[in-house]
């Protein structure tokens, strides 16, 4: 529920409504913007009636609103959010690509982060916990891919992406800098794992669930800036429908709809979304055009010998296409256009 003040509204009586919110055992978030005052009611909104509200002498009109995710949502933050990635900025018109392996092997990471580099992308990925659907499967390297991923950080200057699997990992996360937390589809609605990165103040890719809809997507980025961590950045990375030609229907209406109802960044993964190598730059490309803040792209010198999702790597080869062809997308989408017909 949003209370929307009168133009003139003096701050003692915003300080006495916002006490009466309160006490009702909600929280009032005030925001002060160039024309209008507006407090946003987060908590059990059922506990106030929005016409006794309306009937207040500052309050100039009282918008109910449906979404139950506050933080996330852009009515409370009209502008795009823009959040630093250890020194690379994404959103609010700030195009990123995140470029990788699927998992962390060993040496040939840094000489693909050299090449993803090359070619364009401005952070690297590497998985260096893996959620595999199997426990016989590889597992990941631990501690060791994270070291990997910082001596590539260190020479490429890339900040890192990785997943976060297990709340018990975080202080490692933290102690080595890692940049951008990776939550993983498996675990969008690992709730204490949502809360416990909501502590800390690390970016956090934030990937939509296997079967996750949008309101949960953003309900999951709620449980992690409601414990105060407001740099989510939300990924689109395919859905689990009846389709069983690609591992994961691409859900690109996700990009302008979660652009609509929220300020967040939105990055689109392609590689995940589609399964196959041969899918992928055609749908990144149309991610970009549907306005996605960046992309997440499996990038693998060797595919063949990729210890996961080799199906769906690019080579850095193709990797230097698709950034090209990006460039061009890039450039007619933000083309000012508007001229007068
Ligand atoms: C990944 O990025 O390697 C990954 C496992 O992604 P997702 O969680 O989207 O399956
Ligand atoms: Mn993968």
């Amino acid at each position: 529920m949003i209370a929307i003040l009168k133009k003139n509204a003096d701050s003692n009586a915003v300080a006495h409504l916002v006490s009466w919110i309160e006490k009702k055992g909600l929280t009032a978030h005030v925001s002060h913007g160039e024309n209008e005052t507006i407090i946003g009611l987060v908590g059990d909104t059922t506990k106030i009636d929005p016409f006794l509200l309306e009937s207040m002498d500052i309050v100039q009109r009282v918008q109910r609103v449906s979404e139950p995710f506050k933080k996330a949502n852009r009515k409370f933050h009209p502008a795009d959010s823009v959040i630093d990635c250890g020194g690379v900025p994404i959103g609010g018109g700030n195009f990123q690509v995140i470029a990788g392996p699927c998992s962390v092997e060993g040496d040939n990471l840094l000489r693909i982060a050299r090449r993803v580099k090359e070619a364009g992308a401005t952070m690297l990925r590497g998985g260096a916990y893996k959620p595999r659907t199997s426990p016989y499967a590889y597992q990941g390297m631990g501690p060791r891919g994270l070291d990997l991923l910082l001596e590539a950080r260190a020479e490429t200057g890339l900040p890192i992406v990785t997943e976060i699997m297990d709340p018990r990992d975080i202080d490692e996360f933290l102690t080595r800098g890692i940049d951008v937390m990776q939550i993983g589809a498996r675990n969008a609605q690992n709730f204490p794992l949502l809360k416990e990165v909501g502590k800390t103040r690390v970016p956090v890719l934030l990937k939509r669930g296997l079967a996750g809809t949008i309101d949960e997507l953003l309900m999951a980025a709620e449980y992690i800036m409601s414990e105060g961590n407001d740099n989510v950045i939300l990924c689109e990375r395919g859905i689990r429908t009846f389709e069983t030609r690609t591992r994961n229907t691409f859900d690109l209406n996700a990009v302008p709809v979660l652009h609509e109802l929220s300020h967040l960044p939105v990055v689109a993964d392609p590689s995940h979304a589609t399964g196959y190598t041969r899918y992928v730059e055609p749908m990144a490309l149309a991610a970009v055009a549907a306005g996605a803040d960046g992309l997440e792209v499996e990038v693998h010198d060797d595919p063949a010998h990729a210890w996961s999702d080799g199906a769906q790597a690019l080579t850095p080869e193709m990797f230097d296409d698709l950034m090209a062809r990006i460039r061009i997308i890039r450039e007619a989408i933000t083309a000012d256009t508007c001229q007068e017909r």
